[in-house]
Formats: C-alpha cells, structure tokens, sequence
C-alpha cells in the first residue's frame, strides 16, 4: 500500500549502481541501515523509505507509477522506456538529474578475426544482446536489417558458440571482450546513473521533500567535483595565478603576517587541479599550494 507521507525511493540491492547509491543518500543526510537485509529499509530521521532490488526491476516501478524516485543507469532506462512504447504500456517518467557514477557504454564488437568495414557489416547478421530494444532503434534508423539474440547473461560467449555473429553489451575496461576472442567497433551510447521520479500525481508533501533531496544532491555532487586550493603567491604574479585557476568562484586574498611581497589566495575550485598546473604555480613563485576535498556545499 502507497503512504503519502513517506517518500519511496528503489535503488539496486546489490551490483555496480548499490554501493554508489547507497552512499549518496547517506551523504544526503539520510540515517539508514545499510546491512539491512529487507526489501524496504525506513529511514531514521526523514520520511523515506529505500527499496533494494535488481536494476531491470526499477524502470517499470517508477513508469507503472508504485514508487516515487529511483537511482538506475541509462541504459536500462532507454531498455525499458523503448520496451514499453513498443508495446503501448505506461512509460512516463521524469529525469531529475544525471549522477556522478556508473559510466559505461553500449558498443557492438565482433570477433577479433573478423574483417569489418563499416555499420553495413551488420546488416542480414545475428547479434547476441540483453538490449534487444536499444539495437533495433539504433538499426532501424541505419535501415540495417538484422536477427537478435536475447540473452540476460553470458552475451559474450554468443559468437565463440556459434549463436550469434557478434554482440551488444555493456564494455568498460574491455578485458572481457578480449578473453572471448571479441573487439569493439561501434559504440553506440554512453551511460550513467540518473535520479528518476515517477510522473503522476505526487502531493505537495513529497514533492518538497524531493525538492530537499535533489537540493542536498546536487550539494553532494558538486562538492565531490570541487577542491579548495590554497596557496601563497607572490603579490606581482595575482593576476596570472588566477588566470591559472580560471573557472574558480572568485578567490579570498589574505595578507601574510611577515611577507608583504606575497598573499595567500583561498579558493573553491569546480575541477581538481592537475600536477601540470600545479606545477606553473610553482614557477610563477607560488608556495605552500595545498588542494583539499570539500564535504558538503550549497550555492
Ligand atoms: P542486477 O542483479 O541488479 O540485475 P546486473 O548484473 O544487471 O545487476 P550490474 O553489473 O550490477 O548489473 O550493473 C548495473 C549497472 O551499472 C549497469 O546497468 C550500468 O548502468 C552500470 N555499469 C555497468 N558497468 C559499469 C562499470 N564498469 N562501472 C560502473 N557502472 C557500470
Ligand atoms: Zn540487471
């Protein structure tokens, strides 16, 4: 039964997406019992509620409108939406934000062996895939004519059985493909994370506490980008100093106590700073450069 005092959250129960999920509702501000082995684990301190299952599972609790927010990659996203129109079912969802983790993408390999010379290769072929949905539109559009072969694990032992003539999964590292005798020759898309909250009537409670949420966020992310850079610089070289640390908020000069041919600068950079810059600094007579981590931000 729906509680329209608790906000709902799914996320997956265990996987690449879990540990990353669960660690940015924590750094949210959300007491919950991470080794909690039940399938809804209730927050302590706010009206949230999380739910852990498997990833192809959360898409359609979000579309069919049973929970309110859902952490899941892109690719299983897209799977699911394109699933779902193609046979005219519920599909509505909105994304509230892309995330920080679960970078992947969807390429289509083949064996190593293979001769291959463009997309055409694939056309009258049979590709072994979990993404049967995502193929076909990425095809249909090329006008390539092709047979899938679904499968929900294992996809890349398809060709070396002989079930299929290449495949379309998921690549990180590549080292996969490669003990299976495969090569990368198309990627097709990339993936993250997203925030994704159903698309129907939500009252005016849960809708403030996702607006805290996304806020809280968006803080967590935004922090995780940034570093706090500090340093002494001579007082001649300030300005090409801060043209070094371009696309920093504007920086904090301070006098020394006994040194007024130098200042120090404090400021909140958007991106972490590279040994290389650091070390320009160092022949601009900067000193003492020290790059923190920030823990929460609000803007
Ligand atoms: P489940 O048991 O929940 O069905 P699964 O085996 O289908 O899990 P995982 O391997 O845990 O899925 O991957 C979950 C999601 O993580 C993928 O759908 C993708 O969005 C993302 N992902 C895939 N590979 C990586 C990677 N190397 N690093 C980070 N994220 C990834
Ligand atoms: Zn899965």
């Amino acid at each position: 039964m729906q509680n329209n005092n608790r906000l709902r959250i799914v996320i997956q129960k265990s996987g690449r997406l879990s540990t990353d999920s669960k660690q940015l509702l924590i750094q949210s501000g959300m007491k919950i019992d991470l080794e909690d082995k039940r399938l809804i684990t209730f927050s302590e301190n706010m009206p949230i509620d999380v739910m852990c299952v498997r990833d192809d599972d959360i898409p359609g609790l979000i579309m069919d409108g049973i929970i309110d927010l859902g952490i899941v990659g892109e690719n299983v996203l897209k799977e699911e939406l394109l699933k779902r129109q193609s046979k005219l079912e519920d599909s509505n969802y909105i994304k509230l934000m892309r995330l920080d983790f679960g970078h992947c993408k969807l390429s289509l390999s083949i064996p190593i062996n293979t001769n291959y010379f463009d997309i055409n290769f694939f056309n009258h072929t049979r590709i072994a895939t979990s993404y049967p949905y995502i193929l076909k539109k990425y095809f249909d559009d090329k006008n390539i004519i092709f047979k899938s072969c679904s499968l929900n694990g294992s996809v890349e032992v398809a060709p070396s059985a002989g079930l299929a003539d290449g495949i379309f999964d998921l690549v990180s590292t590549g080292a996969t493909l490669k003990a299976n005798g495969l090569r990368e020759v198309e990627v097709i898309c990339y993936s993250y994370a997203c925030l994704i909250c159903k698309s129907n009537n939500m009252n005016l409670f849960k809708k403030s506490i996702i607006n805290k949420l996304l806020t809280r966020i968006k803080g967590v992310i935004k922090a995780r980008e940034s570093k706090y850079i500090m340093l002494h610089t001579p007082r001649s070289q300030l300005k090409k100093v801060m043209k070094l640390l371009r696309g920093a908020e504007e920086p904090t000069i301070i006098e020394l106590g006994n040194d007024n041919k130098k200042v120090a600068m404090h400021v909140v950079s958007s991106e972490n700073l590279f040994w290389e810059t650091m070390e320009e600094l160092k022949l601009l007579g900067a000193s003492s450069i020290l790059v923190l981590p920030i823990e929460k931000m609000m803007e």
